[in-house]
């Protein structure tokens, strides 16, 4: 038998399966492919809306679409209508908070941490001066140039409030204050405090007149008084002892007109630094050291000084040697007998620092915060039997704020006390 006819058809029948099969196959991974390219142009396609819709604002409808991008574009549109909520609920907050600082009637300016303003209400036009918008992005300080502004402004940290007259009328008071907020923004308020300074002069006159009136009385009495007690033998001797405290209350009440009058003219003045000259410190240390052994010598104490001569001080002879008295005068006061008294003066990268130690009754920490107050006393009655006025700290007080200095009190009762004024390395020449 002759196997060929049945080989010949076999192979042809496998032939024509392989390019049945091949054709298949090819038509299949053609329809394949063109599916993959349909549903990548829609994606595409949505992609585009998406963008084109997200592009265009708010305002419009999301675009319709089935299946995954109906949901994409439901969701977006659900998290774009929160976020909207969200920021025309700030944008009312915002708007609130506006509103009620352009009502207030202190000067409200807010502002970036290199000062340049931000945003400012009306009071700020009424009482600095300023426009808007042409103010609004300048930098504060170039607009308030006020040296004891610019002074404050540069320093960086604001624990206290200043005052100055308003840049737009010079008979309106200010006290400004800069408030640190946020991440390094600042705000900067300033109020009208005329009426409140217009009171606080028509008391200080008072005094200051009242003080005036007394200070001839006392010392014409003062001087009949020292008349009687040298007339000596013609004066009866029961007369000697009220003559005698006559002339020491005679005396306290000098003292007490001339402390009120130093103080309420301490207040009153401006202080200028321009008038500030500098102070040597060597001699008027020496000055007051002999005046200090002089008073001291009834109770016998142990006075030393310590000083470096070199570093000297811009400022006012008088005040300092007045508000440096009364420190010493009060270690001397407050000392029992034989008792040690330290003064130094000192300069270091902090400044320059006066000092006053005395190992005597020392202050309970409870008055300490309280001594530079007028007439504020640990205990009066001492007070007075040594001659003391209850100014002496407030002058102190008053002296070291016109020099930008400060006071700062350490004590231990029993122990002692020690009493330091800290002048700025600015002040030193
Ligand atoms: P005063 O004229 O009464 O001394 P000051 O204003 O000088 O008034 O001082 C206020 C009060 O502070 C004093 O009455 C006293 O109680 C207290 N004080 C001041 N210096 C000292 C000191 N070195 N030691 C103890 N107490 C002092």
């Amino acid at each position: 038998m002759n196997p060929w006819p049945g080989e010949i058809i076999r192979t042809t029948l496998i032939l024509l399966a392989a390019l049945a099969g091949g054709w298949l196959a090819g038509h299949i991974l053609a329809f394949m492919l063109l599916a993959v390219a349909a549903l990548l142009g829609w994606h595409l396609l949505h992609l585009r809306r998406l963008e084109l819709w997200l592009r265009k604002g708010a305002r419009h409808e999301p675009p319709q679409g089935r299946g995954v991008w109906g949901e994409v574009y439901y969701h977006f549109y659900r998290l774009r209508e929160r976020a909207n909520r969200r920021k025309r609920r700030l944008a009312s907050v915002i708007s609130r908070f506006r509103e009620s600082t352009a009502a207030l009637p202190d000067a409200t300016i807010v502002m970036s941490a290199t000062g340049e303003i931000e945003w400012f209400n009306e009071a700020a036009r009424s009482l600095l001066g300023l426009r808007s918008p042409q103010d609004v992005g300048q930098r504060i300080n170039n607009l308030l140039r006020h040296p004891r502004f610019t002074r404050y402004f540069s320093h960086g940290h604001y624990p206290d409030s200043i005052e100055l007259p308003s840049p737009i009328d010079d008979q309106q008071t200010l006290t400004l204050t800069i408030i640190p907020y946020g991440q390094d923004q600042r705000l900067l308020v300033a109020r009208d405090v005329t009426r409140i300074k217009h009171l606080e002069q028509m008391r200080s006159d008072f005094i200051a007149n009242v003080s005036h009136e007394l200070r001839t009385p006392l010392t014409v009495v003062g001087g009949y008084l020292e008349t009687l007690l040298d007339a000596g033998d013609e004066c009866a001797a029961q007369w000697q002892r009220p003559l005698e405290l006559m002339k020491q209350h005679n005396l306290r009440m000098q003292h007490l007109v001339e402390d009120l009058l130093l103080l309420s003219r301490l207040e009153t003045e401006h202080e200028n630094a321009a008038q500030h000259q500098p102070v040597s410190i060597g001699p008027l240390l020496n000055n007051l050291y002999h005046s200090a052994q002089t008073l001291s010598a009834p109770l016998g104490h142990d006075i030393h000084l310590d000083m470096d001569p070199e570093c000297s001080v811009m400022g006012d002879e008088k005040e300092l040697y007045s508000a440096f008295s009364n420190l010493i005068s009060n270690a001397i006061r407050y000392t029992p007998e034989g008792g040690r008294i330290d003064i130094r003066w000192y300069c270091d990268a902090q400044g320059g620092h006066f000092e006053v130690s005395d190992t005597g009754i020392g202050i309970p920490p409870q008055h300490i915060g309280r001594l530079t107050e007028r007439f504020y006393r640990v205990d009066a009655g001492r007070s007075r039997e040594s001659g003391g006025t209850g100014l002496g700290l407030a002058i102190v007080k008053h002296v070291l704020e016109r020099h930008q200095a400060h006071l700062h009190i350490s004590s231990q009762p029993g122990k002692g006390s020690t009493f330091r004024c800290d002048f700025p390395p600015q002040a030193l020449c």
